[in-house]
């Protein structure tokens, strides 16, 4: 198992007459080799959740684990949490900073205090992997790419610590279509090779019925849904939840409507085609 949380409350400004609670009671277990997305109206308590699991808020009430890494216990091992879970955050690249493509994406592993041949092999490592030419973009400024770019250094720099358990809160937030394709291939091909866990905050339904394994709903601090997506786009409360169904749910609906029998784990344009075509199955 990858990240056990149970009955984790949070509550901001606690005892000012600002207080609020963010999380109430949430328990949730992630299993190694998850795609878990996270979904939910804002200020529902997603990105409260998202920063406990690597150390940004400290546990105050309830329990969590990730990895072999106890946050309950009295002194938890914060700096190997950071290492271990790299978060990418919404608009990664405006946190870009330094000179060269190299150093930005060099910072963690130098914090790691490794050897400065190991940060060089990281880093091309990890440039490659998001799809950039290391001998061209190394010693850019980080401010002349181009915004695809950008997020891609942007989200080496995490990499670079080779983190189990890969984070993103809307990787895909303000990407056009293409883009978003683009990141999201990326993100599967991090999930292969690097960070077999993944967990990712969307907005996009279209994002959760195409990748992930499971999805969890999170409402007023609480998770309100926690299974697989065919089954969370099943449900009559949707709305209520402030969600859309993905549009080739919406479609395979409509179809069933007059007469066609779309089961309903078909919630991708290809799946409801395979079944349409009598392909259903074969890659099951
Ligand atoms: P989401 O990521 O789903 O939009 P958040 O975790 O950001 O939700 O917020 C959960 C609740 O906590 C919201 O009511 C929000 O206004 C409140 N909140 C978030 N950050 C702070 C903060 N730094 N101080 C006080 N309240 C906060």
């Amino acid at each position: 198992m990858s990240i056990v949380v149970k009955d984790l409350s949070f509550t901001y400004s606690k005892g000012s007459q600002f207080e609020k609670k963010a999380l109430d009671g949430v328990s949730i277990t992630v299993e190694d080799g998850d795609f878990l997305a996270i979904v939910g109206h804002t200020g529902s308590g997603k990105s409260t959740f998202l920063q406990h699991l690597n150390g940004l808020i400290k546990l105050t009430e309830g329990e969590i684990k990730v990895l072999d890494i106890d946050l309950t216990v009295r002194k938890p091992d914060y700096r190997k949490l950071r290492f271990s879970v790299g978060m990418v955050f919404q608009y990664p690249e405006y946190q870009l900073f330094d000179e060269t493509v190299a150093k930005d994406v060099g910072f963690g592993p130098r914090n790691m205090k490794l050897d400065g041949e190991e940060i060089d092999r990281r880093v091309r490592e990890v440039v490659s992997l998001v799809g950039l030419d290391y001998d061209e973009i190394a010693e850019k400024s980080p401010f002349e790419l181009s915004g695809g770019q950008k997020r891609r250094v942007a989200i080496a720099g995490v990499l670079a610590m080779r983190p189990q358990i890969l984070v993103l809160d809307e990787p895909t937030a303000g990407l056009d279509p293409l883009g978003k394709r683009e990141i999201m291939k990326l993100v599967l091909k991090l999930k292969e090779s690097m960070c077999p866990t993944v967990i990712m905050v969307t907005h996009d339904m279209d994002i959760v019925a195409a990748y992930a394994t499971r999805a969890a709903v999170f409402q007023s601090g609480k998770i309100v849904f926690d299974g697989k997506p065919y089954e969370l786009f099943a449900k009559d409360d949707l709305k209520e939840y402030g969600l859309d169904v993905p549009a080739a749910v919406g479609i395979a609906n409509e179809l069933r409507k007059v007469g066609f029998d779309i089961p309903k784990e078909a919630i991708t344009p290809e799946a409801i085609v395979d079944y349409l075509t009598g392909k259903r199955g074969e890659n099951d």
